[in-house]
């Protein structure tokens, strides 16, 4: 039986351009992209603010696909916003605004029927928040902990202290070189692991993710796809596979992370195909085994036979 995931991170209402098009007000957010994901996998429980002016028609889009919602407060005033416009390879974003509205005041309340959740994700938010849920949570089994470049910039001692608290410290490779002020990915990686998660999970876009932890290193490529669109909330996404496999999955941790980043990497490979939520919705649960078996074929290497059995099945 898969076990419940908390998630708390964004709601929000993005204006996004990429080469191939823009969108305004698009429904996004951290919390949002993640829960769209792990609820292909796990039940979802999730924990947010959105203001008065957020269409109710878009977390109804998520209950019925299951997802908790009871622990989103409505408070008066605006939606989180924020603006982003990608260069020509996609691989360089830039913020163009962020509005933080009913976020200044927000304090997560984790409901009581979320507060025994065995796994927590603590999407990328304040860490004075992430830290806040934390307190509220019965001890969980694995926390896991997103963040960016402007809390390491504006708060690192915050997050230097909730970290210490966390199992996997998931950031991409321009946050995990600005964290442990080290350019080597790989040594990167090893000073984060000195700040408290016994995991570190640097997603590189389009170039795949590496896992580095005390016992060794895994790394994924991302699929190759013929067309991405807009890779907004890929990083979430992969997020929400990567933890729902996990709670999904009878393994201990340490073996079924390997096979978590997999469905990470698969959750992001829907997200990128089209703009704001689009190509997450437009995913069906039945589409994840073939993209699986897809990115196994694509790493897979050893005596020609194997191969050819793999390719037969
Ligand atoms: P990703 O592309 O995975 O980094 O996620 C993009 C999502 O993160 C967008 O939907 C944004 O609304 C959200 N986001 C961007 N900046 C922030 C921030 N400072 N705090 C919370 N959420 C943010």
């Amino acid at each position: 039986m898969a076990q419940p995931i908390l998630v708390v991170g964004s709601v929000a209402l993005d204006d996004i351009r990429t080469p191939f098009g823009a969108v305004r007000e698009s429904f996004g957010g951290s919390a949002a992209f993640f829960a769209l994901a792990a609820q292909c996998f796990a039940p979802v429980r999730m924990v947010a603010v959105v203001g008065t002016d957020l269409d109710s028609q878009y977390l109804e889009t998520l209950r019925q696909r299951g997802i908790d919602t009871s622990g989103v407060e409505v408070a008066p005033g605006r939606t989180f916003r924020w603006g982003g416009a990608y260069g020509f390879d996609l691989n360089t974003r830039e913020t163009l605004f962020t509005q933080l509205n009913v976020f200044e005041g927000f304090h997560p309340k984790v409901p009581t029927a979320f507060r025994d959740s065995p796994f927590v994700f603590l999407g990328n938010i304040h860490p004075d928040l992430q830290a806040e849920v934390l307190q509220q949570v019965e001890k969980p089994r694995f926390v896991a902990l997103d963040t960016m470049n402007l809390w390491i910039e504006n708060a690192r001692d915050a997050l230097l202290a909730v970290l210490q608290s966390v199992h996997l410290l998931i950031v991409n490779d321009a946050e995990a070189r600005q964290l442990a002020g080290e350019a080597n990915l790989v040594r990167a990686g090893r000073r984060l692991l000195a700040l408290g998660p016994h995991t570190v999970v640097i997603k590189k876009g389009e170039h795949g993710a590496l896992m580095v932890r005390e016992d060794g290193m895994f790394a994924s490529p991302a699929l190759p796809l013929e067309e991405v669109r807009d890779p907004t909330g890929a990083g979430d996404a992969f997020a929400g596979g990567l933890l729902g496999h996990l709670a999904a999955s009878p393994e201990p941790l340490g073996l079924a992370l390997r096979h978590a980043i997999a469905c990470g990497t698969v959750m992001a490979s829907f997200a990128v195909q089209g703009f704001g939520m689009q190509g997450l919705l437009a995913a069906r649960p039945e589409d994840i085994e073939p993209r699986l078996r897809s990115l196994r074929l694509l790493t897979q290497f050893g005596p020609a036979d194997s191969l050819h059995e793999m390719g037969r099945k």
